[in-house]
This record gives C-alpha cells, sequence and structure tokens, in this order.
C-alpha cells in the first residue's frame, strides 16, 4: 500500500519526531497551522475515523491521551489548543491514514473554516 503515513510510521520518511511507542507516532505538520502542530498516528493502517469501531476503542484513547501528554511537555495546555479529526473530502481530510492535528501556540478561532 503506498500510504505516506505507513512510510512515517515505519521511518521509511523521515520526519519530525516527537514520540512513539508500539501504537502511535507523533510527528511535526510538515505545513504547520500554527506555532505547534503535530500530528498523531496510529501505526495500524486505518484510513478514516469511519472505520472505527469497538475494537479501537483502547486505540482512540490511547491517541488522546498522547495528544494531552505531548500538549503539556510541549507547554501549550495551559494556555490552550484544539485536537481535530478530519473525516473524508468534505470534512477537509487530504491523507487517508487517520490522524490526530494538535494545534496551539496561537489563539484559535471558531468556527474553524
Ligand atoms: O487532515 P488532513 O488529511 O488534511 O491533514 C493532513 C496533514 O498532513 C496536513 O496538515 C499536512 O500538512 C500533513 N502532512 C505532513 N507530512 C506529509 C504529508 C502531509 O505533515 N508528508
Amino acid at each position: 500500500m503506498d500510504c505516506i503515513f505507513c512510510k512515517i510510521a515505519s521511518k521509511e520518511i523521515s520526519t519530525s519526531l516527537v514520540y512513539e511507542d508500539d501504537q502511535v507516532v507523533a510527528f511535526r505538520d510538515n505545513d504547520p497551522q500554527a506555532p505547534t502542530h503535530i500530528l498523531i498516528i496510529p501505526r495500524e493502517h486505518i484510513s478514516t475515523i469511519n472505520e472505527f469501531n469497538d475494537s479501537h476503542s483502547g486505540l482512540i484513547s490511547h491517541m488522546m491521551l498522547t495528544a494531552t501528554q505531548i500538549a503539556r511537555e510541549l507547554d501549550i495546555a495551559d494556555d490552550g489548543y484544539r485536537l481535530v479529526w478530519n473525516c473524508n473530502l468534505k470534512g477537509g481530510q487530504a491523507v487517508f491514514h487517520i490522524h490526530l492535528h494538535l494545534l496551539g501556540g496561537r489563539e484559535m478561532k471558531w468556527p474553524p473554516g
């Protein structure tokens, strides 16, 4: 499968790594939309969050906890930050390997574009 995020997870493509463990990899977005913009991805290839089912509950929890831990470590937790899952084309998803965006370091607007 020709998936850019699978290649990042397997280190076939190098990236600015922030965190990794047996389930997830976190790295800096290469086109950051905020001073801090991290992507948290699972090692497992899942195309969209529409594929989530009960078997993914541990992974989903782990991704969220990883994001909040990174926010604390990068010192954006107290000021505030945003977590985003984009789903499918109209949801703004461009890479079809699920990823959780962690954005911080600036004031966020609402509603998002
Ligand atoms: O949610 P969406 O699919 O639009 O986000 C994909 C994100 O992956 C973008 O923010 C893009 O900058 C990032 N990206 C990256 N490195 C790549 C390809 C995409 O950080 N090699």
